[in-house]
C-alpha cells in the first residue's frame, strides 16, 4: 500500500492534479496499484486558508508520504507578499525539510512534436536527456545572503556560492547511478576555470567516477554546456550540475522539446530510516495564471510526473513505460492542448486530453 500526498496548489495546479488523480484511479482499477491518497494545502491557496504558504500540517503529512505529487504554486495576487510568506516558500520548505537534494529533469522529444521545437527537427528528433541538478545547496542557500548599504549610500548585495565535498559526492552518485540505467554517459558541468566551487566539484566527481568505471565521464564548462545544448543536444545522456547552473540549463533543455506543458520532474531526497526515500514529483511548469480555471491546461507534464513516481518511488518501471507509451499514442493520434497545437490536429482541453490518455492506456495495456 503506497502512501501518496497530493498538493495541488495554485492556478492550474488543481486542474492538472485532478487529471493525474484520474490516471491514478486507472492504475488502481487495472494494474492492482494499491495506494492511499491524501490532499494537503500549499502555496498561495494555503496562505489564503490558513495564513501560511508552508503549513506545518502539510510538511508533517509530506514526511509520512512515500511520494508527493505536487501541482504548482504562485500567482500575481501574491507577488507583493514578503519573501517568507510567498507561495514559493511552500515548495522551498518541502525541498529543505525533506532534503530533496537531487532534481531530475528529463528532456524528451516526443516524435509527434519534433516540429514544435524552435530547433530544426533533425536536431531534436529522438532527444532523450536527463539533467540532474543539485537542489539544496549552492548560491540559493549560501550565507551570507544580504543587501547592505555602503558609506557612500549605494547598495551592495551578496549571494554566496558554497558546496561541501559530501554535497557534491551524493548528487554525483545519483547521477552516475542514473547514467548506469541509461546510456552510461555522464557530463559534469561547472565553472572550474573561474570558481573554486567548480574546482572542488570537478575533483569530487572525478573521485566518485572511480566507483563507476562502466560510465564514461566528461567535464564541460557550464557556459559551453549551454551552447552545446542548442548546437547538438543529442551528444548528452545524463548531465549533472549545481543548483544555479542546473536551474538555467534544465530550463534551456526543456525548451528544446517544444512545450513547458509536457515535461515532468522528480526531486529525490536522502534515504530514510525505513529504507524508503522522500520524493516529490511535479510538472516543470508554474501555475499559469493566464489560463487557470479555464480547463485549457495541458495535463501531460503532471501525468508524466506520475510515471516518474512509478519508476523511482514505487519500483513499477513497467507501469511508467505504459503511461509514457499512452502519452506517445495520444500525440500520434493528433490530440493537442492549446500550448502544443499544430495545424490539422485535434484541439482538446485538460479533460479531453485526460480522457484520451485513459483510452490509450486501455489500448496499450491490451
Ligand atoms: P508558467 O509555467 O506558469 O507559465 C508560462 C507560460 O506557459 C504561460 O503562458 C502558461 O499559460 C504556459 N503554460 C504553463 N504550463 C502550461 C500547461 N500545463 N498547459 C498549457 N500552458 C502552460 O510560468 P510563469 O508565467 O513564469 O509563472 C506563473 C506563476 O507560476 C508565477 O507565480 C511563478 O512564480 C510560478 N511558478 C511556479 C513554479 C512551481 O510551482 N514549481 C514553477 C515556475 C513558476
Amino acid at each position: 500500500m503506497h502512501n501518496i500526498l497530493l498538493t495541488p496548489g495554485d492556478g492550474i495546479g488543481p486542474e492538472v492534479m485532478d487529471a493525474t488523480s484520474r490516471v491514478l484511479g486507472w492504475y488502481q482499477k487495472n494494474r492492482k496499484f494499491e495506494f492511499q491518497a491524501e490532499e494537503a494545502l500549499i502555496g498561495g491557496t494555503a496562505f489564503e486558508k490558513v495564513g501560511r504558504s508552508d503549513p506545518d500540517d502539510t510538511i508533517a503529512k509530506a514526511k509520512k508520504a512515500d511520494a508527493i505529487l505536487f501541482g504548482a504554486v504562485g500567482g500575481p495576487q501574491w507577488d507583493n507578499l514578503p519573501f517568507h510568506q510567498k507561495p514559493e516558500r511552500g515548495l522551498l520548505r518541502l525541498r529543505k525539510d525533506l532534503e530533496l537534494f537531487a532534481n531530475l529533469r528529463p528532456a524528451l522529444c516526443f516524435d509527434a512534436l519534433k516540429d514544435a521545437s524552435s530547433l530544426k527537427p533533425e536536431i531534436v528528433s529522438g532527444l532523450d536527456i536527463l539533467i540532474v541538478r543539485e537542489l539544496t545547496g549552492g548560491v540559493y542557500f549560501g550565507e551570507p545572503k544580504e543587501t547592505t548599504t555602503l558609506p557612500d549610500g549605494q547598495k551592495r548585495a551578496v549571494d554566496t556560492q558554497v558546496y561541501t565535498t559530501s554535497e557534491i559526492d551524493r548528487i554525483c552518485r545519483v547521477a552516475f547511478d542514473l547514467a548506469r540505467l541509461r546510456g552510461k554517459k555522464l557530463a559534469s558541468a561547472e565553472k572550474s576555470n573561474v570558481m573554486v566551487t567548480g574546482v572542488l566539484w570537478r575533483q569530487v566527481v572525478t573521485e566518485v567516477a572511480k566507483d563507476y568505471p562502466d560510465v564514461a565521464l566528461t567535464h564541460i564548462l557550464a557556459d559551453n554546456a549551454a551552447m552545446q545544448l542548442v548546437r547538438n543536444p543529442k551528444q548528452f545522456d545524463v548531465m549533472v550540475t549545481d543548483n544555479l547552473f542546473g536551474d538555467v540549463l534544465s530550463d534551456e533543455a526543456a525548451q528544446l522539446t517544444g512545450s513547458i506543458g509536457m515535461l515532468p520532474s522528480a526531486s529525490l531526497g536522502a534515504k530514510r530510516a525505513d529504507g524508503k526515500q522522500w520524493a516529490l514529483y511535479e510538472p516543470i511548469h508554474g501555475s499559469a495564471p493566464d489560463i487557470a480555471g479555464k480547463g485549457l491546461a495541458n495535463p501531460i507534464a503532471s501525468i508524466l510526473s506520475l510515471a516518474m513516481a512509478f519508476r523511482y518511488s514505487f519500483n513499477r518501471g513497467e507501469d511508467a513505460l505504459l503511461l509514457e507509451k499512452a502519452v506517445d499514442t495520444v500525440l500520434a493520434e493528433g490530440f493537442r492542448t492549446g500550448d502544443i497545437m499544430q495545424k490539422g490536429m485535434n484541439q482538446v482541453g485538460t479533460a479531453g486530453m485526460t480522457d484520451a490518455i485513459l483510452k490509450a492506456l486501455d489500448k496499450v495495456a491490451g
